[in-house]
């Protein structure tokens, strides 16, 4: 992808030097975090426009500032394609991250001291759902639910029996490492049954869901957050969407609730990725990332190695490595060796440090991007499997590190994602 830094390369050359190392690895490195994905050109020209310069409190048509007709402009946009995508009935696109996003249902939804029930962290949940290290789990009283160890799959009975015991005012659902499909109508009646609210946390399947390929919460919940930048596939940012009775509470929870003036040169991106994503080649692309998943988690099953749940339905797969001496960490830094980007994680039941793990969580949404096949991800499980099965074996490591600057050099990062001229 090509960048216009003239001005950058003058006044700055030290910032200007480390973004085109950035450029240079994002280019030479096979991309496999599963919350990282590569935007349009199209997306990055609105994310740096002059629209960073604006102040535009409040939201369109009812501002602080004077001089919003065009923000305005953009806002609207953004806040009408988010809607239809989810077909939701309000959408709030003014949150800097998911992080905030979450921070302004739980204002908007809670008291300091109320009962929150999610996943727990270590089973896939994130940490904005009650750990003890964020203002989550420090403002609410939370309890956690966790994966059935025998299927590796969100255990429903014991929802229930947490949720009955507990007595939450709101269950959270979603999760940052959980590969499987989300039961929304049984997280539903478990909620109605104590009379919580429910947020679904669809950060990581966003993309899926807007695709129509993942199982959509909307009409489940009083709440749904997420970030834009994973499957979505927009700007680095965040998003809420409500129903119609929790809207103007979450409007107020964003600004002034937890934020000040919104991004607006990130909402101009929001409404360009959301255009993206209205497309239907977005759905193809989606189901890419999908069946890519499957052939690689495929692969590595093929090859021995253990999945939680043994597989996956959705972008990301998790490398279950607790019966093994090599640890998470072993594992990421090895593949790192060979310019495949990956994060070592916890799984259910770990045995290790959060700082060492004994998981590797793999996603396809960038790679998919960068036009990975099936064929290329099964192939790509194999080099993962060589690697895994050979950490410290030289003459497998520079081969393998062949094998991925040759794939990536013949699939340079596309600048355009929709084929906009075959369209208008
Ligand atoms: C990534 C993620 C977030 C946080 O998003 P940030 O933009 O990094 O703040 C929140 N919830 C879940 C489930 C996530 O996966």
């Amino acid at each position: 992808m090509s960048f216009d830094f003239s001005q950058l390369a003058k006044a700055d050359p030290a910032v200007y030097e480390a973004i085109l190392g950035e450029i240079r690895r994002q280019a030479h490195d096979m991309e496999f975090i599963a919350s990282e994905n590569y935007t349009s050109k199209a997306v990055m020209e609105a994310m740096g426009s002059p629209l960073t310069n604006k102040y535009a409190e409040g939201l369109p048509k009812f501002r602080y500032y004077g001089g919003c007709d065009f923000v305005d402009q953009v806002e609207i946009i953004a806040r009408d394609r988010a809607k239809q995508l989810f077909g939701s009935i309000g959408a709030n696109v003014q949150p800097h991250s998911g992080a905030q996003a979450n921070a302004a249902v739980f204002l908007a939804a809670l008291k300091p001291g109320d009962t929150i029930l999610g996943l727990d962290l270590s089973h896939g949940g994130h940490l904005t759902h009650g750990s003890p290290v964020n203002s989550s789990g420090l403002t609410y009283k939370a309890f956690h639910y966790g994966l059935d160890p025998a299927t590796g799959r969100i255990d429903m009975n014991q929802v229930r029996e947490l949720a009955l015991a507990h007595r939450p005012k709101m269950i959270i659902t979603g999760a940052s490492a959980y590969p499987r499909a989300w039961d929304w109508a049984g997280f539903r009646s478990i909620a109605d049954e104590i009379g919580a609210v429910m947020l679904a946390d669809i950060a990581h399947v966003a993309g899926l869901v807007a695709a129509g390929l993942h199982d959509n919460p909307v009409p489940f919940c009083e709440y749904v957050s997420t970030t834009t930048h994973k499957t979505l596939r927009g700007p680095r940012g965040g998003l809420v969407l409500g129903n119609k009775d929790v809207m103007k509470g979450l409007n107020s929870a964003v600004f002034p609730g937890t934020q000040g003036g919104p991004l607006m040169h990130v909402i101009a991106a929001k409404a360009v990725a959301f255009g993206e994503a209205l497309d239907p080649s977005f759905r193809a692309y989606a189901a890419q990332v999908i069946d890519n998943a499957q052939a690689l988690a495929a692969r590595l099953v093929a090859r021995g190695f253990s999945l939680v749940s043994g597989g996956t339905d959705n972008h990301l797969m998790l490398i279950d490595l607790s019966d093994r001496e090599l640890s998470g960490k072993d594992a990421s830094e090895a593949l790192g060796k060979v310019a495949i980007t990956v994060n070592k994680n916890t799984v259910p039941g770990e045995k290790r440090s959060p700082f060492v793990t004994s998981g590797v969580r793999i996603g396809t949404p960038a790679m998919t991007t960068r036009g990975m096949n099936a064929e290329d991800a099964a192939m790509i499980g194999d080099l993962v499997a060589d690697v895994l099965s050979a950490p410290n074996d030289e003459a497998t490591l520079s081969r393998v590190a062949g094998q991925v600057a040759a794939w990536c050099e013949a699939h340079p990062v596309p600048e355009v994602h929709i084929d906009w001229s075959a369209r208008r």
